[in-house]
This record gives C-alpha cells, structure tokens and sequence, in this order.
C-alpha cells in the first residue's frame, strides 16, 4: 500500500481563494488593505529569511499588505512602542528569535490580543483551551497557534471518521504540539502528547490511527512503527545533508493511509492559517 499524499499546498491555496474576499471587503472598509506588521531581528537566519518570503507571498496574493520592521530591538517595550506608534496594524507576526536583550515572555503578555496573528498570547492561548468541540473556534471566532491549526486542518481534509479514534502527538511545545494535542480533542480523538522523557514511543505509535510528529528530529518516527493506513502528519523540518526532512521516514508512505510530504505538506497550511487568523482579526476590529 503507499500513502495517499496529503496537498498541503493545495489546501492552502483553497484557504487564501476563500480569504481574498474577505480581505476585500475589508479593504473596503477600512480604505486601504488590511496590514501586517513583521516584526524581525536586523539579522534574520536562512530559516527565518525564507519563511518571511513565503508569508509576504500568501499575503499579496489574498490582499494583505505588510511592512517589515527589522531592527536589532533591545526589548519587548521597543518592540511594543513600534507597533503602538507608527502605521496602523490589524496583526504582528513575530519573527523568532528575536535579539537576545528581548524578553519574549513579557513581549506575549503585553501584545494585544487582537492584534496576535499568530494565536500565541497568553489570553488567546487560554481562551483556545476553554472549547472541547473544534467547531467552536468558527463559533466564537477565536485564534489558535498556526501550525496546530494546520494539523487539524489537514487532518479535516482527509474525510477519514476521526472521533474516538487513538491519535499521538509527538513534541509539547507551545506553539505546536501543545495546541496540537487540544485541537485533536477537540475533533474527538483519544490524544497521547508525548515529549522527551515518553518511554515506549514504538509502542505507542503502533496503536495511533493519527500520527502528527512535531518534534524537530529528522527520521526518528520509524516505518516500521506506523499502524497500516494511519494518517500521518509531518511538522517536522530540519535540515541534512544540505536537504530538508521530517521526523518521520520515508518509508512511512508504505504503510501509512495518508502521509504529508516535507516539503509542500503542513508549511504552506501554516502561512494560510497565519492569515487566516489576521482576516479573522481585522474583522473583529473593524466591525
Ligand atoms: P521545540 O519547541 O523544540 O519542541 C520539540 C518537542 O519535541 C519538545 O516538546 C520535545 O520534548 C519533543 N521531543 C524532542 N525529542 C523527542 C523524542 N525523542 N521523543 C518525543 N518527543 C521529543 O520545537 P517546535 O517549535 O515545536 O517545532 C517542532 C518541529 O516542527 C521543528 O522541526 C520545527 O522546524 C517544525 N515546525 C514546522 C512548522 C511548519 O510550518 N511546518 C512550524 C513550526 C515548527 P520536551 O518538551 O520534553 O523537550
């Protein structure tokens, strides 16, 4: 059996079609483009570089306008001032790490919620976590961290029955795994979130009818360790040999039901939810 591959630059694509409209109307009243400030360190990494060049992409092409604000920021206040006192801004995305002097604790806790694109303030994360059923987020129009939210999209796009169904988060962080885990909840699934010190992560592979692997360790989610027609979904990049890979390995798409590639799978699903979350915030403010 091999995998059927889970499009996820199809899907976004679909997303930023369903978005442009949106960001019209917008425009319209608002009288200029909805707007995003990118908020960077002066000397951004490849990783960084490149990700900016896909999100300023996805935002010409649904109607967004964005300005880059890279400086070599000595703390969270300048950062907050910067967004307070120049041009209007719907949302703020930010690039991290940003310069070391940053305290981004403190930067996340006095960032607007109505301006966090990225779903990652503690209020948003909080309000994120009072749901159970993932319709609520459409219902009360609430933002979530982006690549869990490609997770779940990804996973939606499958069709495949997901309630009661045993899925494994692989990494805890706060703007992956964590929410990852809560969304997968939230559409039914039975969720184990593991991290570092999970033993018998074989073991608990082999019974997930859905994988996500969100860890940054490339090929360390083995074949041979996935149920016959999991659904797979791959987070993790990293780089070797010159060449992005996944945690999982290739030879996954043998037995899984569905696998997301590297390259193309849940990265493009990320930037459309960034602006997703963005139409979603300007609406909120403009109405
Ligand atoms: P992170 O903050 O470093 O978190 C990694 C998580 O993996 C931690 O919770 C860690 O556990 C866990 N982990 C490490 N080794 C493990 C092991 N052997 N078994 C089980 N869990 C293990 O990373 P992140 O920011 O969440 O990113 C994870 C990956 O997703 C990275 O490759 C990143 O590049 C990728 N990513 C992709 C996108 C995208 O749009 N495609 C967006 C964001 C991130 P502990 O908590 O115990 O340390």
């Amino acid at each position: 059996m091999s995998a059927a591959v889970l499009d996820g630059s199809a899907l976004a694509r679909k997303i930023r079609q369903e978005l442009a409209p949106r960001a019209a109307a917008l425009a319209k009243k608002l009288g200029r483009k909805p707007a995003l400030a990118i908020v960077s360190s002066a000397r951004p990494d490849r990783a960084t570089l490149s990700y900016r060049q896909s999100q300023k992409k996805a935002c010409e092409e649904v109607g967004i306008w964005w300005e880059t604000l890279a400086r070599d920021w000595k703390s969270a206040d300048e950062i907050l001032a910067a967004l307070k006192d120049g041009k209007p801004f719907e949302g703020a995305i930010l690039d991290l790490p940003l310069n070391d002097g940053v305290d981004v604790e403190r930067l996340l806790a006095r960032l607007p919620p109505e301006s966090d694109v990225e779903g990652v303030t503690p209020f948003n994360f909080g309000r994120l976590f009072e749901i159970k059923a993932y319709a609520e987020i459409q219902r009360r129009r609430l933002v979530a961290p982006c690549t869990a939210l490609a997770v779940a999209e990804l996973l939606r796009e499958t069709r495949a029955p997901l309630s009661g169904k045993n899925a494994v988060v692989l990494g805890r962080s706060n703007i992956v795994g964590k929410p990852a885990a809560h969304l997968l909840s939230c559409l039914d699934l039975t969720v184990t979130l593991c991290h570092s010190k999970t033993r018998d992560l074989a073991e608990l592979v082999k019974r997930a009818d859905v994988v996500v692997a969100a860890m940054g360790k490339p090929k360390s989610v083995r074949a041979s360790w996935i149920k016959p027609g999991a659904i797979v979904i791959d987070a993790g990049v990293s780089e070797e040999d010159g060449a992005l890979c996944g945690d999982v390995e290739a030879g996954a798409a043998e037995k899984a039901g569905w696998l997301t590639p590297t390259v193309g799978g849940v990265g493009p699903v990320t930037t459309a939810m960034l602006l997703s979350n963005s139409v979603l915030l300007a609406e909120r403010k403009a109405r």
